[in-house]
């Protein structure tokens, strides 16, 4: 019988949306095989205080030691693609893919697939002061995928920042910061977002369509059905 590849998940960053993850590649497989089908998948999860002290000290080089370390520990494992399940740690894809001998399903590149295939190009990102700040995440949306990448105002940066951190990775979703969200997305399609790239595995706890005048991408979901693609192709 031909088997599903194995889907390697580096998770706990935080696991809120690890355990999405989870949710999302078992309900794709059981949608897409059926009955009692379900994802062959391995995941390590870290201990998230010890990843977001390395990220506020901008201890990235131990931060990425840690993600390699827990990349092989999947591919000993039996993993047969590795998947991280957060954007901001996607600051260190370059150097994970680079200490392992399998192939890492980038989180951007099913997303910017998808918005290019639905004709849109110009979109507002939200994520992490990282992820929004740094280059390695809009850098390769512009570069490889050639979208026109917007972010958000200092001010909301940091408050889009300060809600992932202190809220949504502990599992409070307020619908205070449901409201000041909506107005963060509202002022981004007032600068011309054609959508919104959800790109934080949290914030689709928090944000729903009916907040956006445009549409969301969601990168959770896209990344996880992706991973479910490419452990389906061929079978
Ligand atoms: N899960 C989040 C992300 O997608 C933030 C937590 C982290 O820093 O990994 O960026």
């Amino acid at each position: 019988m031909v088997q599903q590849k194995v889907i390697g998940l580096i998770g706990g960053m935080s696991w809120e949306s690890s355990a999405e993850y989870y949710r999302i590649v078992n309900e794709t497989v059981r949608a897409r095989l059926g009955g009692l089908r379900s994802a062959r998948c391995l995941m390590w999860s870290f201990d998230f205080g010890e990843i977001e002290a390395l990220q506020h000290a901008g201890r990235w080089d131990e931060a990425t030691a840690e993600l390699v370390s827990a990349a092989r520990r999947l591919e000993r494992g039996g993993a047969d693609f590795v998947v991280i399940c957060t954007n901001t740690m996607h600051r260190m894809a370059d150097d994970v893919q680079a200490a392992i001998g399998l192939p890492l399903l980038h989180i951007a590149d099913p997303t910017a697939e998808r918005i290019r295939a639905a004709g849109l190009s110009r979109v507002g990102l939200i994520g992490t002061a990282f992820t929004m700040e740094q280059d390695f995440y809009k850098g390769r949306l512009a570069s490889r995928h050639g979208l026109d990448v917007l972010v958000p105002a200092a001010a909301d940066r940091a408050e889009v920042h300060r809600v992932i951190y202190e809220e949504l990775v502990q599992g409070r979703a307020l619908p205070a910061s449901r409201k000041a969200y909506q107005a963060v997305i509202a002022r981004l399609v007032e600068r011309g977002a054609e959508a919104i790239i959800l790109g934080c595995t949290e914030i689709m706890l928090l944000v729903r369509p009916e907040d956006s005048p445009v549409p969301l991408f969601d990168t959770t979901a896209l990344h996880a059905e992706a991973a479910v693609d490419r452990a389906l192709a061929g079978l």
